[in-house]
């Protein structure tokens, strides 16, 4: 049978992933210094996976609702209240869903959202999955771009919305630069996306990660609890304007248990859910109950482990290459110096002959000036790692 013949463009025109290259080139390698990876090197703690197998053991293995158990999703309606100061259960209110990974977010508002011709804006640089998602759904993804530093503003967005113009996509912290928005930053955007009437969607997979000097605010109703800037926090009906995006995989080291959540306007939740019946029917069943003790998880040694590694990696390479403080996720995004006349992807091939893995910044962006690299791998490795690249960028 000719299967390329059967298949259709939805995925024949996706690219595939420039990452790919570069695992297939470390694959050869014996012992790599493994600089790409985006997950937690953390062990999980005992908690979370107590809870999920007391929840195979106690028969919690089947379907659930589609929206997700009531018990993790009140969890998370109080922290919403908390956190954001945002209000549940009455008529106009938002309302909270759990999704397979912060991914099955995100695929959910896309799928309410986005039609043929239909326009939504992100950062470049961006997670990779943003624009792939935009064409599946034969929509465009209209770049913003935030070169050199790195900053989604309303100033930069405000000339790319136009009546096709559905969504504006923020993520901060963000994958691939580790920048935080500010407070005023998030509060402008807000603004500029009610005037315009165009749907604010907030991926804050990696609030969890956010550094001291990037909690440059406070929870809603804690105003002695810094936490990272958000759009959704800007006043206490944000919930009708914003789609809050966040996860379990990275904040607890549990990313193949595919779970996150969405939280915003009722109607749209509403269509999500409906997308959500007949696509992902429910999220993993174990992995709520995992996630539901996940909740009173502490995890704040590791974040400031992580932010004494962000701490030794500009250091190192902030003397030899341009790179923005990262204010949290575990990404460093570092311009490779002009002198040096090689693009992302070649820096990134020099390096794995020098036994290091990155990721070339042309797989989060239209160019190809910079790497990214992970702070989330033991501390003696990294520590090599930058060495080695500092050495690369000075030119030895
Ligand atoms: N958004 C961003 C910005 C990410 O970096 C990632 C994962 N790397 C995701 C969403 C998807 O995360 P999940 O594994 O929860 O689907």
């Amino acid at each position: 049978m000719d299967i390329q013949h059967l298949l259709c463009d939805r995925t024949r025109d996706l690219k595939v992933s420039g990452i790919r290259r570069i695992l297939e080139l470390g694959t050869k390698l014996d012992d790599p210094i493994n600089l790409s990876i985006g997950q937690p090197d953390f062990r999980v703690p005992d908690a979370i996976k107590q809870a999920a197998i007391d929840a195979i053991t106690n028969d919690r293995n089947g379907y659930t609702l589609t929206q997700g158990i009531p018990e993790l999703r009140s969890r998370i309606e109080s922290h919403l209240t908390h956190d954001l100061g945002w209000s549940f259960g009455n008529d106009g209110d938002p309302e909270v869903m759990l999704t397979s990974g912060t991914s099955g977010a995100l695929v959910l508002a896309f799928l309410a959202l986005m039609g043929p011709g239909d326009e939504i804006i992100i950062p470049d640089p961006y997670f990779v999955m943003y624009p792939q998602l935009a064409a599946i759904f034969g929509g465009r993804a209209v770049r913003c771009e935030t070169y050199p530093d790195f900053r989604m503003t309303a100033e930069r967005l405000a000339p790319l919305i136009t009546e096709r113009t559905k969504a504006v996509l923020f993520n901060s912290p963000s994958n691939p630069t580790g920048v935080v928005s500010t407070r005023q930053e998030c509060e402008d955007i807000l603004r500029l996306c009610r005037e315009r009437g165009v749907l604010l969607i907030s991926d804050e997979i990696y609030d969890a990660f956010t550094f001291s000097d990037g909690l440059t605010d406070t929870m809603a109703n804690a105003p002695h609890t810094p936490v990272c800037p958000s759009p959704a926090r800007h006043d206490p009906r944000a919930g009708e304007d914003v789609l809050v995006i966040r996860g379990f995989g990275k904040s607890y080291g549990i990313t193949g248990w595919r779970m996150g959540y969405a939280a915003g306007p009722k109607a749209l939740i509403a269509e999500m859910s409906k997308a959500q019946m007949y696509t992902f029917v429910c999220p993993p069943s174990i992995a709520q109950w995992g996630s539901l003790a996940a909740m009173d998880a502490d995890i704040s040694a590791h974040v400031a482990e992580y932010e004494s590694r962000r701490d030794m990696v500009v250091d190192v390479l902030g003397r030899v290459a341009k790179l923005p403080t990262p204010g949290g996720a575990f990404y460093a995004f570092v311009e490779i110096p002009e002198s040096l006349g090689l693009t992302g992807t070649e820096f990134c091939e020099r390096a794995i002959e020098r036994n290091v893995l990155t990721i070339p910044g042309g797989v989060f962006s239209d160019r190809d000036t910079h790497i990214r690299l992970s702070f989330a791998t033991r501390r003696d490795k990294l520590e090599q790692g930058i060495h080695i690249l500092a050495e690369m960028l000075e030119g030895k």
